[in-house]
């Protein structure tokens, strides 16, 4: 006679039928890499490059902050006093070595935030390929961005048409002390081959998805959310009109505008009222106001 199951146990097997159940229905959100990518996410974090201002001179003045500051301890530069007669750097010094060990990076973005030229900032290429350990070490040769300010198209990176557009955009995650006041200013100087750069969306829904050439995960990811997963006013018929009326705005400006407005702040408020389901509270009229500001 075999032993009956043990209610609980059935109980768990049935459950993961039920999900499996579940994800049947629901659009796969697998795609065949490297046939077919994913647009890149505004903050995606891939290998560095190091940027020239807009009259060719390396930014990096070899300062080392970088390398103090990066908690796995990937990155190796020795600093060197600039030629008089032909300076690489407007510093006193610039960048004489510089060096990255990818086998110990874990994007941070420390560095990036440490550097006080912008000299260092991550691109969004993310294919790397290394045979050995000395050639997950990229040296200043791989790193410094090309004659035209665009990063060096390194032989093993699936370049896609217009991958290079976006990709050595500002990668620095925070404003002055998170200060939410400084989202969207502009503190940084200008990049060769791409002048001063817009600022990218912060952590309020006043993204710039046309100065980053992205798309907004929750946008890529929407149909495979569950309900709960999503904002009220993203579910359902009432989703799908708000994005019909985001694509019609290109021939009447406005009217999609209006409806993501709406959206934003409802989702902003149910945050706020601490409801995950983003249900809006009742009694709240969906404003959103500064400390509104959300990651998404
Ligand atoms: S991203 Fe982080 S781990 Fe990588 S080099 Fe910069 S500080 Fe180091
Ligand atoms: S990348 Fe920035 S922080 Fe690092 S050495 Fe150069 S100037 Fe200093």
């Amino acid at each position: 006679m075999p032993t009956p199951e043990p209610p609980k146990q059935r109980q768990n097997v049935l459950g993961g039928f039920k999900l499996t159940l579940e994800h049947l229905g629901r659009p796969p959100v697998t795609r065949q890499y490297p046939e077919e990518k994913r647009p890149k996410q505004p903050r995606q974090h891939g290998r560095h490059v190091l940027n020239r201002y807009e009259d060719g001179m390396e930014k990096c003045i070899g300062c080392e902050l970088c390398a103090g500051v990066c908690p796995a301890d990937c990155i190796y530069v020795r600093g060197l006093d600039n030629p008089p007669d032909h300076p690489v750097s407007p510093g006193e010094r610039y960048g004489y070595v510089y060096e990255i060990n990818f086998l110990r990076c874990i994007h941070c973005d420390l560095c990036v935030e440490a550097c006080p030229t912008e000299a260092i900032t991550e691109s969004k290429l993310m294919e790397f390929s290394f045979t050995n350990r000395n050639d997950a070490i990229y040296t200043k040769e791989e790193l410094l961005v090309d004659d035209d300010g665009r990063p060096r198209r390194l032989a093993w990176e699936d370049w896609r048409d217009s991958d290079d557009l976006h990709t050595s955009g500002w990668m620095r995650a925070t404003s002055p002390s998170g200060a939410a006041a400084f989202e969207g200013e502009v503190q940084w100087s200008g990049e060769l081959g791409f002048g001063v750069r817009t600022p990218e969306g912060g952590q309020s829904g006043r993204r710039d998805d046309a100065a980053t050439g992205s798309l907004p995960l929750r946008q890529t990811l929407e149909r495979h959310l569950r309900p709960i997963d999503m904002p009220a006013d993203k579910r359902g018929p009432r989703g799908a009109l708000g994005r019909m009326l985001e694509k019609l705005d290109r021939f009447s400006p406005g009217a999609g505008a209006r409806h993501k407005e709406q959206s934003e702040s409802a989702y902003d408020a149910s945050l706020l009222a601490g409801d995950s389901s983003g249900r809006r509270p009742s009694g709240e009229s969906g404003e959103s106001g500064e400390s509104g500001e959300v990651d998404r």
